[in-house]
C-alpha cells in the first residue's frame, strides 16, 4: 500500500502522507514536486536566486494556504545542528514585517523578511517546533528528508539528511532533541521518510564507501548497506550504499518503532519527471521544499 497522495491545485502538486491525515487538524507536511516549475536553485551564496526562490515560494505558500512570511528556511550546509524554533523567533518575524509595512511595494516585505530568516540560520539543517504557526522549511534534492511529529506532544521536526548529515547522524540527534528536550516519548513518534536518491542510484567510490564503513561499521556487519559493484567511473570502483536503511536502524536505535515510519519508497532519480535530483540533472539541479508545520 502507497503511503503517500498526491495533490494537484493547478498551482503545485504537492506529495502527502496518507497517516497524517488522522492529524489533518494538527498538522500539515507537504514536500513539492517539480512539476508547474515550482523547484529553485539552491546557491547558498548567490543573492540573484534570491527572487527565484520567493517567487516559488509564492505557489507553495498560496496552496497551503499560509503566510509565506512565517516560512522559517535556514541556510542548509550539510551539517547535523538542529534548531529549536521558539516563540521568539516568530516574533523577530512579525518585527521586521512591521517596519517593511512602510514600504510602498508589498511584494518586497515578503521578499525580505524570508531573506533574513534564511540569513539567520545558517548552517542549520533540522529545525525543531511546538509553536504553533511555525512554518519549517528545507530543501532537498536527492538528500534524504525525515520529518518527524508527535501527535501527543504536538513537536514536529524537519530534518535535511544528505549522505554527509546521515553519516553525521542527524536523525539520531533529532530524535535525542524530541526526547531529551522537547519530552517526546520516542514510542509515540511519527516519522516520514520523503523522496530521495535510492541504493540503486547512490554510486559512490572508495572515499565516500570507506566514511560509512567506518562510521556504521555495526550496522555494515548486521545488514546490506554497502554493495560492490562491476561499475567503474574515472575514480575507481563504485559502491551503492543504501542510506535509506541507515537513516531507518538509526532512529530505531533511539526507540522510534518500525510501525510508525512511514515511508514514501520514491526515488528522486527514477522520478526524475516528478521531483528535481542532483544527480539526475547535473550542476544546474533545483531543489523540492519540504514544509511541516503546527496548526
Ligand atoms: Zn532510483
Amino acid at each position: 500500500m502507497q503511503d503517500y497522495y498526491i495533490v494537484d491545485d493547478g498551482k503545485t502538486q504537492l506529495l502527502k502522507f496518507k497517516k497524517l491525515e488522522e492529524f489533518k487538524d494538527k498538522v500539515e507536511l507537504a514536500f513539492s514536486l517539480k512539476t508547474y516549475n515550482n523547484g529553485f536553485k539552491y546557491e547558498i551564496k548567490d543573492d540573484v536566486h534570491e527572487d527565484v526562490r520567493l517567487t516559488k515560494f509564492n505557489n507553495i505558500s498560496k496552496s497551503l494556504n499560509i503566510d509565506k512570511r512565517k516560512i522559517i528556511l535556514p541556510k542548509q550546509e550539510h551539517t547535523d545542528n538542529i534548531r529549536i524554533i521558539k516563540e521568539k523567533d516568530i516574533i523577530v518575524s512579525k518585527i521586521n514585517c512591521t517596519q517593511k509595512d512602510n514600504k510602498d511595494n508589498l511584494d518586497n516585505i515578503d521578499s525580505n523578511l524570508v531573506t533574513n530568516l534564511f540569513y539567520q540560520l545558517r548552517d542549520v539543517d533540522g529545525l525543531i517546533t511546538n509553536v504553533k504557526g511555525a512554518i519549517l522549511a528545507t530543501t532537498f534534492s536527492d538528500c534524504t528528508p525525515l520529518f518527524f511529529y508527535d501527535p501527543i506532544m504536538n513537536v514536529i521536526g524537519n530534518i535535511h539528511s544528505g549522505w554527509v548529515g546521515t553519516t553525521k547522524k542527524i536523525g539520531q540527534k533529532a530524535v535525542d532533541i524530541l526526547v531529551n528536550q522537547m519530552d517526546c516519548n520516542p514510542k509515540n513518534i511519527l516519522c516520514f521518510i520523503g523522496p530521495h536518491i535510492r541504493k540503486d542510484h547512490f554510486l559512490v567510490n572508495d572515499d565516500v564507501k570507506n566514511i560509512f564503513e567506518n562510521t556504521f561499521l555495526d550496522i555494515c556487519k548486521k545488514y546490506n548497506i554497502i554493495e560492490e559493484t562491476n561499475l567503474i567511473n574515472e575514480k575507481g570502483k563504485q559502491y551503492r550504499i543504501d542510506t535509506t536503511l541507515i537513516n531507518k536502524i538509526m532512529i530505531e536505535e533511539r526507540g522510534i518503532l518500525e510501525k510508525n515510519i512511514f515511508d514514501c519508497n520514491l526515488c528522486t532519480v527514477c522520478n526524475k519527471d516528478m521531483f528535481h535530483s542532483r544527480r539526475a540533472e547535473g550542476i544546474d539541479y533545483e531543489v523540492n521544499t519540504g514544509i511541516m508545520y503546527l496548526k
